[in-house]
């Protein structure tokens, strides 16, 4: 799942939770939830090779990653008297699974390989895959819905 809906359910977290650790956690635990729910993005640049396919995706991640600043960054000019640790690890949190999956795999952590397989188990749960024509489109409804219910 892009890193988009996992920031606006941090976002989410953080108007339900006031100390920081918590909101750490939970924001964890939507992260994992989340990315159980099939959600379309498996297959993303499949069609693309070596350095084309690795543009593609820094490129997508690019973006997903403008927008999730973005989206903290207007919550956060909104909404006056938030509490800016709550919110900062409740986003460490939503983005720390990935994160830590990129670590890895990039610098070849290969005693923490456990975990990658882990992460992607979670994303197979359901084991139903779709189109990314629909993905992109569930992810926004997604993002679009915790928005509103945290703004
Ligand atoms: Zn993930």
């Amino acid at each position: 799942m892009f890193i988009t809906p996992h920031t606006s359910a941090a976002i989410w977290v953080s108007t339900k939770v006031s100390d920081p650790f918590l909101a750490f956690i939970f924001s964890l635990l939507s992260h994992f939830i989340l990315d159980m729910v099939p959600h379309g993005d498996d297959n993303l640049a499949e069609d693309k090779k070596g350095k084309e396919k690795f543009l593609y995706l820094l490129n997508v991640a690019s973006i997903d990653m403008v927008v999730s600043c973005a989206l903290v960054y207007f919550y956060v000019i909104s909404h006056q008297g938030i509490n800016h640790w709550v919110l900062f690890w409740a986003v460490f949190g939503a983005w720390l699974p990935d994160l830590a999956w990129i670590v890895i795999e990039s610098f070849r952590l290969t005693s923490l390989y456990w975990y990658i397989v882990y992460h992607a188990k979670l994303h197979n749960i359901f084991s139903w895959q779709y189109s990314i024509v629909y993905g992109v489109p569930f992810q926004i409804l997604v993002t679009l819905t915790l928005v509103k219910i945290s703004f």
